[in-house]
């Protein structure tokens, strides 16, 4: 230890003067701690965020009680003591202040200490600076954990340290955040921040560090644990939660969802355990939220399949939607077995994956966003074609697919009007097929286009009916034309009586109501045999015809008409 300085030091009063200079000059908060008389001084600037009486006071071990979170107050207790006693002439201590909201701020405190002999008696001072630490990042005030800064040289730390090779990451995040905030209040976003936090640390083991990243998201990392410890660290934060919403008088309501990630040391960075980690909880939110999800290979690297398959896909709409092609599948009469016209089903190929199918490609053009102008392009394609064969075929009636992010997202009604006024196409041979579980939530903008397509005698279908949550009453307010069974249901129907007589049932029931219905599907002569008894009105499937590209769609279906 080296010999403790003394100097003579000018007044108190010139002191705080020169503090106030040092002040103006950096973030950070100068002081003064006469240990021998219990006399603190530190710089102005500290009123405004701490509850402190000035930033002039004895009896300082008493009163700065009132701003150092209890918890921490032995461990600085102690360091006083040493330097007090000269077993210490240096302090440099990270713990944590209480500002005046009541919120947690961690602080970096330094200091020297001396021995002044300005005074008729010598005392012992300490000088130092204090640092807000979150005010670097390292560490978060709302919550009083730490922020990703400090994860990140956390981790690099244990993994240069070696105690443990395995380690596992789990991040939690509040599901709908944004709604907490606006429904509640920031205030209330902040305490169930708090509340998370502190079920987190309830919750950790011994080598079990907690963080808070940026916005709702937050971090276990836990060393030498696997996933399964993290799955049941998620489950009990839940049920703590639970209980403290509970104590509080259930004034809120959120629920969070986690994304689990095991890593070794060896073979993880930083940076890709945080994109896993991103991705496991997007998954885990994708899942329908208030659950858990494992980061697995295959799912990861899907999803890295799926954003270059988004590439592609804007690559081909920003160039004249090449790679895309719309196949045709005919749809015939139930009664007469011939072609009344066909649902237009939207092709994707690339020479990287060959054709994709609509159910892996569609879902990235409605999360994207690009079904807006994709969508476009299929209706205007569809209808132009559909006129070329109602030349063939007077009436050919097109069926086209919408999908719930186009009437939502944009403004796809008016487009849909447009077009088919500059084409000049029959309105009455035009039918939109949207599927059942959006037309259930049905908003504004779903009703608005359901009124402009039905005054302008464009026709309406209701997909895939008996996938999702089939509710009969709602039929009639939607005013649908067309109502399409799906083949999980059409299928059935030929081996259960009771999904056979169900079906009877339905088409019973739409004919009553004024709407026609389709079965979806239809497979073999089997099937079509049993299923036209219950006398649908219209049978789509591959016994009548796959769907294919327009040019087979002609010579399989429509050259006998020429
Ligand atoms: P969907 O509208 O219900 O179309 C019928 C689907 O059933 C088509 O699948 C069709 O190939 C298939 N299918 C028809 N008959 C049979 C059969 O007898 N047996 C079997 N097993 N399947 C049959 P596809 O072409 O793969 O399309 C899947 C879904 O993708 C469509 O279901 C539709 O929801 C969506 N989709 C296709 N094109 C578009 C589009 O242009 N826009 C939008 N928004 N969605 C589209
Ligand atoms: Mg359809
Ligand atoms: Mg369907």
């Amino acid at each position: 230890m080296g010999k403790t300085t003394s100097i003579n030091l000018v007044g108190r009063d010139e002191f705080e003067v020169i503090m106030e200079v040092f002040a103006r000059c950096t973030d950070d908060y100068m002081f003064l701690f006469d240990l021998d008389k219990d006399e603190y001084i530190i710089s102005e600037q500290i009123l405004d965020k701490f509850d402190l009486p000035g930033n002039h006071f004895f009896h300082a071990g008493a009163v700065l009680q009132n701003v150092i979170y209890p918890e921490d107050m032995p461990e600085l207790a102690e360091d006083l003591d040493k330097l007090k006693s000269g077993k210490s002439e240096e302090h440099n201590l990270e713990y944590r202040w209480v500002d005046r909201e009541g919120k947690i701020v961690w602080i970096s405190c330094r200091g020297v200490v001396i021995q002044d002999s300005t005074q008729e008696q010598k005392t012992t001072i300490l000088i130092g600076r204090i640092t807000e630490i979150g005010s670097k990042r390292k560490a978060d005030n709302v919550t009083g954990l730490f922020a990703e800064r400090q994860l990140i040289l956390d981790f690099e730390k244990f993994k240069k340290d070696g105690k443990y090779q395995n380690g596992v990451l789990l991040r939690i995040g509040v599901d709908n955040f944004k709604e907490i905030n606006e429904r509640y209040g920031m205030e209330t976003g902040d305490a169930v921040l708090k509340m998370i936090a502190q079920c987190m640390e309830l919750v950790r083991g011994e080598n079990d560090r907690c963080y808070r990243l940026d916005g709702d998201e937050f971090v276990l990392l836990m060393e030498g644990k696997d996933t399964q410890k993290a799955r049941e660290h998620y489950h009990t934060i839940r049920i703590l939660i639970e209980e403290q919403r509970k104590a509080q008088g259930y004034q809120n309501f959120y629920t969070i969802s986690a994304g689990v990630v095991g890593f070794s040391y060896e073979q993880t960075d930083f940076e890709r355990l945080h994109s896993y980690s991103e991705f496991a909880l997007s998954m885990a939110k994708k899942k329908g939220k208030n659950c858990s999800y494992v980061h697995t290979k295959e799912d990861y690297d899907a999803y890295l399949k799926s954003i270059k398959i988004q590439e592609k896909l804007r690559y081909a709409v920003n160039h004249g939607f090449h790679g895309f092609e719309v196949y045709y599948q005919p749809i015939v009469s139930a009664e007469t077995g011939e072609i009344v016209g066909a649902e237009a089903l939207l092709r994707f190929s690339s020479r990287e994956y060959g054709m994709l199918s609509p159910g892996l490609f569609i879902p990235i053009l409605e999360e994207s966003g690009l079904i807006i102008p994709v969508g476009e392009w299929v209706y205007q394609t569809a209808m132009r074609q559909s006129m070329t064969w109602q030349k063939l075929l007077p009436g050919f009636r097109i069926n086209i697919n919408l999908s719930f992010i186009q009437i939502c997202k944009s403004d796809v009604v008016s487009g849909i009007m447009k077009s088919i006024d500059e084409l000049g196409i029959d309105p009455s041979t035009v039918l939109f097929e949207f599927t059942e579980s959006g037309m259930i939530s049905y908003d504004d903008s779903v009703q608005r286009l359901l009124d402009v397509l039905n005054e302008n005698q464009v026709k309406i279908a209701l997909d895939d009916f008996g996938t999702g949550y089939s509710s009969l009453a709602y039929l009639q307010n939607l005013r649908v034309n067309l109502l399409k069974l799906d083949r999980g249901f059409t299928s059935k129907a030929v081996v259960n009586d009771f999904n056979y007589n169900l079906i009877g049932y339905i088409v019973d029931m739409a004919h009553t109501i004024g709407m026609k219905v389709c079965f979806e599907g239809i497979e073999t002569e089997e099937e079509l045999e049993k299923l036209k008894k219950l006398e649908p009105d219209y049978i789509q499937g591959f016994y009548f015809g796959r769907p294919v590209d327009r040019d087979s769609f002609y010579h399989g279906h429509l050259e006998k008409f020429e």
